[in-house]
């Protein structure tokens, strides 16, 4: 490309694409490291910003005694750390890789997420530095991470823009990024719609999530069945830049068959907006360890109680896609409903229903009472439905983000035939390589932050011209 075409584009030091966490821990690291025009580039228009990170509630880091948790929890709840922590000392690096490799199989890239899980506890100080604050979780599930962001992922994603602005950095709304090409070796220039484009940049972050919101690419990847499905998330995540760096040759990585998709509510729409966070976690159905899961033909199909539901949790939504009407029933006894411990979105679930017998259950929503009987009659162990009256709460899929991504290295550096790609990085959910079977609560979101923190100081240093690594 020759100065005369790039004349008149709008230029920057550092873009990066999508307002997501990782894209805004990327924008923050950039200017922390030096660059002294980052511009975030978001599809949406500013009112419903946030991306899907705004619909969250808590990320998985490992803890290394009470004092590190009693440090973030500052303030009034400090005191409440031993009562949270219910006797648990520490959460360990290798505890923690353990269990990402054991929910997600090991056809994951090892070295990267044992780099993530490395950087997990050092990552979480500095987003704790930069304005981050975290609460105890107020309804946990057994096994459940003891803290939370404070107001959930509206609170994150808040702090994120407010901490991204006061640094110097710039967001700009509605510009969708639909093509990426090299100007020179390391620049590139960026098309879409919008008054924004072309950009030129002389360093590039894509942070702008799966593919989960394209029909098509769905239908392709995921198979047919994923064509139609209801989306836990914003329907902006479409997968253009992803599918811009793979026309570049960037290389891919990670399971493109598979998604993550979790027990929801029936009445989940179907997409969910930045601002509708209260509406998502009312949504969520992952008490299933303390009951059971039929499908319609009143078949149990899952071992409900094999791990913590939030470990186990999108294991149950994938098989929730191969049942007959895509839909299940998770039931409970009184000594359940009694104990107080089901989520308030449970008991309020317009849809479920409460049943004197099992039989008057089934019957009511049209399960197989006869198969259900049985499969109850046949319950081993510790699990038992023998308490009336029974709650029967109905659970549909909710695709989260899709699996398959771009192929980093632990620098967040995007690579092209095995080798990085100069002047382009990727952090978040646009990343391959993390998941390939279950997925550990909270990862996605450390993940996002440990791969954004080192793309964004990694593409300030490029476009400084500073060779080396960071
Ligand atoms: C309901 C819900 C709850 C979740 N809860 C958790 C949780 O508690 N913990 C956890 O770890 N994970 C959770 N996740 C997973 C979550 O998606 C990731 O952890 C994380 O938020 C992804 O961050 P990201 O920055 O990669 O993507 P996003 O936050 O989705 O950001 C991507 C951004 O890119 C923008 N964009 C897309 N295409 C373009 C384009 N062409 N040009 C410009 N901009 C574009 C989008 O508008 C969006 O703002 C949840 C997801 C959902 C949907």
């Amino acid at each position: 490309m020759n100065a005369g075409q790039i004349k008149g584009m709008n230029e920057w030091q550092v873009v990066v694409v999508g307002a997501g966490n990782a894209g805004l821990c990327a924008g923050m690291a950039a200017l922390q490291a030096g660059a002294r025009s980052v511009a975030v580039l978001e599809a949406a228009p500013k009112e419903t910003r946030g991306g899907n990170s705004s619909l969250t509630k808590s990320m998985r880091f490992p803890w290394p005694d009470s004092r590190y948790i009693s440090a973030l929890l500052r303030g009034p709840h400090d005191h409440r750390v031993d009562e949270l922590l219910a006797g648990r000392s520490r959460y360990t690096e290798q505890e923690y890789f353990d269990d990402w490799l054991r929910v997600s199989g090991s056809r994951v890239d090892t070295a990267l997420v044992e780099s993530i899980v490395r950087r997990s506890s050092e990552t979480v100080r500095w987003m704790s530095e930069s304005g981050q604050r975290w609460v105890p979780r107020s309804d946990p599930l057994p096994g459940d991470f003891p803290v939370v962001l404070d107001g959930g992922g509206q609170g994150l994603q808040g702090r994120n823009f407010a901490c991204f602005e006061r640094l110097g950095g710039t967001v700009l709304y509605q510009s969708a990024v639909t093509d990426i090409e090299v100007a020179d070796p390391g620049r590139y220039v960026l098309r879409g719609a919008g008054p924004a484009f072309p950009i030129i940049c002389d360093a590039l972050v894509l942070a702008s999530g799966g593919f989960e919101a394209d029909a098509r690419m769905r239908a392709r990847h995921l198979g047919e069945q994923w064509r139609e499905v209801k989306l836990r998330g914003v329907p902006f995540n479409k997968g253009a830049p992803l599918a811009a760096a793979t026309a570049l040759g960037a290389d891919t990585a990670g399971n493109w068959e598979r998604c993550h998709v979790t027990p929801q509510g029936v009445h989940l729409p179907d997409h969910l907006l930045p601002g509708q966070m209260h509406l998502s976690h009312g949504l969520a159905r992952y008490a299933f360890p303390r009951g059971i899961v039929v499908n319609r033909d009143g078949r149990r199909f899952f071992d409900e109680s094999s791990e913590y539901s939030s470990l186990a949790y999108v294991t149950l939504g994938q098989r929730i896609m191969d049942q007959p009407g895509k839909i299940v029933y998770q039931i409970f006894d009184n000594r359940v409903i009694e104990a107080g411990v089901l989520p308030k979105g449970y008991l309020t679930d317009p849809a479920s229903v409460v049943a004197p017998s099992l039989e008057d259950g089934a019957r009511r929503l049209s399960l197989d009472a006869a198969n259900l009987v049985n499969e109850v009659r046949l319950l081993a162990g510790e699990k038992r439905l023998d308490d009336p009256p029974f709650l029967f709460v109905p659970a549909v899929a909710g695709l989260t983000f899709t699996y398959g991504g771009l192929a980093v290295n632990v620098n967040a550096e995007v690579l092209g035939g095995g080798e990085p790609i100069d002047g382009l990085y990727a952090a978040g959910v646009i990343v391959g390589g993390l998941y390939d079977e279950g997925y550990p609560a909270g990862t996605a979101l450390m993940a996002g932050s440990v791969l954004g923190r080192r793309a964004g100081t990694s593409a300030a240093r490029h476009s400084l011209g500073v060779r080396g690594a960071a």
